[in-house]
């Protein structure tokens, strides 16, 4: 915990540095890990007794606040705590402070953040990714071993691709979303960070299950995903989609994909091709139905009861001047755009339209599943790109192009690191089958074990 916090302050992961962290509490901090030591003493196998964690700034927390990176949210301290911090506490964990993010999650820069954008560790001139790019260069940075993020479209997966980290969302119902503050209630899922495969494992172990307070969270016994390690790959039928190889992409990170490819036929898997044939209308569908339930879930933040209240003569006046100044330029876009799908003329042209193609996404998964055990795509277009460099909202969406799937489709899939193209970190990513998050940790066990060093050289 003090190594933690000495290496931490020597990263600076305050505003003046990464602004990777927003609230912490050191007393509260101090007090929590005596009293782990305590429970760890009496009770054999706390899985993370004394780790320092971080936790996404739109997780709830006791005693730290929960601002989801957004002005309207300033100051609010949940009156209860997430099922996922919950269980991390259990299992021995210190929650050691709340990270940065894209307000609500909208973003994959951490630039639409309230308090500022976070920097990326291996260059600060570029971005850590988004929407939990915080909790990624934390890990990242070496303040904390785990951190939790949550996904809607690729928020845990694309920063552990920038920071050259492994994160993983889990399959939809998983993990409980009780506690994590709604954005898109059919594409959120709360997902962990690990600086290696098994960090990212323990993790998940220790928040996944069945949770009375969720009524999405599955039934399922919790595997132990650590039993995954060293079973190697013989066996495994690993497809690569040929949608998620353009021609355009860089020719250095096909490279270190190739390799990484390479690396899991070594280790005993046989690779097959396979098509997601409606990869492309992804974007499109994302970005109608996650505005869309976005517009439902902040209609809540509305002066009355949670954070934020500006002054005003009537109800109206508090609504707006409430909304106005308390949502920043993204979020308020989608939820103009949400309103604008949701609406009576315009429904069945843009909302049920995007919920056919979302059964049409699935359905490409399902197929795929039929010849391949697991798939390995890219996580990401690029690497990290530089602050500020895209300023437009389209180009920013863009880049999420190859995760939104598995959040449609609600499968598992994590990002694994594969080496480096100009010293920046590349991702590849595993999707698994609903509930194949076993699979999944076992190629991503076999990969990290075969790459070695060249994953993060
Ligand atoms: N970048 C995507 C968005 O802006 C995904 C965000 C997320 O997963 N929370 O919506």
């Amino acid at each position: 915990m003090r190594a933690a916090r000495a290496r931490s302050a020597e990263l600076d992961l305050g505003p003046s540095g990464l602004n990777a962290v927003l609230w912490s509490d050191v007393d509260a901090e101090e007090r929590d890990a005596i009293e782990v030591d305590g429970r760890a003493r009496g009770a054999d196998g706390l899985p993370l007794a004394g780790v320092p964690v971080v936790v996404k700034d739109n997780i709830a927390t006791l005693g730290l606040p929960t601002t989801c990176g957004s002005r309207i949210l300033e100051g609010y301290v949940s009156p209860f705590e997430a099922t996922a911090v919950a269980r991390l506490r259990t299992a021995g964990a210190v929650v050691v402070g709340k990270s940065n993010m894209d307000e609500f999650g909208m973003g994959s820069s951490t630039e639409h953040s309230a308090y500022g954008p976070a920097r990326n560790p291996h260059d600060v001139r570029r971005v850590p990714g988004g929407s939990s790019g915080g909790s990624a260069a934390a890990v990242a940075a070496g303040a904390v071993r785990v951190a939790l993020g949550s996904e809607t479209g690729g928020s845990v997966r694309q920063p552990a691709a920038f920071c050259g980290i492994v994160g993983v969302k889990p399959t939809y119902g998983r993990v409980s979303r009780y506690g994590l503050v709604a954005f898109a209630s059919s594409l959120d899922q709360v997902g962990v960070f690990g600086r290696t495969v098994d960090d990212a494992a323990v993790a998940l172990g220790a928040i996944a299950g069945r949770d009375p307070h969720d009524a999405t969270s599955a039934d399922f016994d919790v595997p132990d995903y650590r039993a995954a390690d060293g079973q190697g790959l013989a066996g495994l039928r690993i497809g690569l989609p040929r949608e998620y190889f353009p021609k355009s992409l860089d020719a250095g990170m096909r490279a270190r994909l190739d390799a990484a490819v390479d690396a899991m036929r070594g280790a005993g898997a046989e690779i097959v091709e396979v098509s997601l044939p409606h990869t492309e209308l992804a974007i499109p569908t994302y970005y109608i139905v996650a505005p869309a339930e976005a517009s439902s879930n902040l209609a809540r933040f509305d002066g009355v009861r949670y954070g934020t209240r500006a002054p005003a003569g009537d109800l109206r006046e508090l609504y707006e001047r409430t909304r106005s100044g308390g949502f920043g330029p993204e979020v308020t876009r989608r939820i103009l755009l949400g309103t604008y799908v949701l609406s009576a003329g315009y429904y069945d042209a843009y909302y049920r339209k995007a919920q056919e193609v979302r059964g049409l996404i699935a359905r490409d998964f399902a197929h795929a599943f039929e010849k391949a055990d697991l798939l390995f795509t890219p996580t990401t277009p690029t690497p990290a790109f530089a602050l500020g460099a895209l300023s437009d909202p389209y180009e920013m969406y863009l880049s999420d192009i190859f995760t939104v799937t598995a959040n449609l489709a609600g499968v598992p899939a994590m990002s694994v690191p594969v080496g480096r193209v100009d010293g920046l970190p590349v991702g590849g990513q595993l999707i698994a089958p609903h509930f194949g998050e076993p699979a999944m940790f076992r190629a991503a066990y076999a990969l990290e074990r075969a790459l070695g060093a060249a994953a993060h050289a």
